[in-house]
């Protein structure tokens, strides 16, 4: 049989969809506008295969966007899943599950002495930004062009000298007034880095950056750049956070901490860490992350 692009019942679907969701599709990545064609749906997965609702097997290079790096239905991954789904889903109280994995972090990663999980890389960055600036009082982000942590407001503000001297959100819907606290530079840019700290005296809470950038391309930081970060965040009195949201337990073990040995404040994680499921972190040194609630006064 000649290969046919038709799916049509993914169009269908596509079709379905679109009356009900913008777009139809539930987040930006999923959209086939770079390469074309109808919106493929899944219907299952094994290992490294997918199966779309037309019946089409394909060899699966996107895993998720990074978390199926098991591949898909793994047989013991799934037995551990039924189990625990048939013991009951969530009971708005602590449990063991949680601890287990906050230990398996904390054992894993040293500059991680204390941990707290939430559901998304999102979250996980938003509450460390919340946190660093509880912490230090201050109100300025340094955040880096090309660098995405999610869709946290303060870390829209993407790029262009405009949004940073004026103030001006490129994104609808964030604030002036966030966009304003967001200092966006060049990636590997550490004269950059200076420059801000020198013109922003006391006012930088934390610099933020993907531990090794993939939302850009893969754009390694350059020898001592993470380094470089670290002290300048240290000389300042800012907090250096890594996102290690896609890279955590994937270039290594203890994720690209593993790989370069730069000691963040504070850290975040998700997607492989979640395997597929919402499951994300942030944490770090454990003075800082005593400023959360409960168990500070000042319920960051
Ligand atoms: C995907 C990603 C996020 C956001 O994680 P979500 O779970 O999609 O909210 C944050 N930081 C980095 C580096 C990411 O790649």
């Amino acid at each position: 049989m000649p290969y046919s692009y038709e799916a049509p019942v993914s169009q269908t679907l596509f079709d379905r969809a679109s009356l009900v969701t913008p777009g139809g599709v539930n987040s930006p990545v999923r959209a086939f506008r770079a390469v074309g064609g109808t919106h493929r749906f899944m219907v299952s997965g094994t290992g490294p295969y997918l199966t779309d609702a037309d019946g089409r097997e394909y060899v699966d290079l996107v895993c998720s966007w990074g978390p199926m790096i098991l591949g898909h239905a793994h047989p013991e991954v799934t037995a551990a899943v039924q189990a625990a789904v048939a013991r009951g889903t969530s009971f708005g109280t602590p449990g063991e599950g949680e601890v287990a994995l906050a230990e398996e972090i904390v054992a894993r990663i040293e500059p991680v002495e204390q941990v707290r999980l939430v559901s998304s890389g999102t979250e996980a960055t938003m509450s460390a930004i919340r946190l660093a600036r509880g912490f230090t009082g201050r109100a300025k982000v340094v955040k880096f062009a090309g660098c995405y942590h999610g869709h946290v407001d303060a870390l829209l503000a993407a790029a262009g000298s405009g949004v940073a001297t004026f103030g001006l959100p490129d994104t609808p819907g964030v604030t002036g007034a966030q966009a304003g606290d967001t200092i966006v530079l060049p990636y590997n840019d550490l004269e950059a880095v200076h420059e801000a700290f020198h013109r922003h005296p006391g006012e930088i809470a934390c610099v933020i950056t993907e531990a090794s950038p993939g939302n850009m391309g893969v754009v390694p930081p350059l020898p001592g750049f993470n380094q470089g970060l670290k002290d300048a965040c240290e000389k300042n009195g800012a907090l250096f956070i890594s996102d290690e949201v896609m890279t955590g337990f994937r270039t290594s073990r203890a994720g690209w901490y593993g790989v370069d040995g730069v000691k963040p404040d504070l850290m975040t994680f998700g997607k492989v860490m979640g395997g597929g499921f919402p499951a994300a972190a942030f944490g770090g040194r454990a003075d800082v992350m005593g400023h959360l609630a409960p168990r500070s006064e000042e319920h960051v």
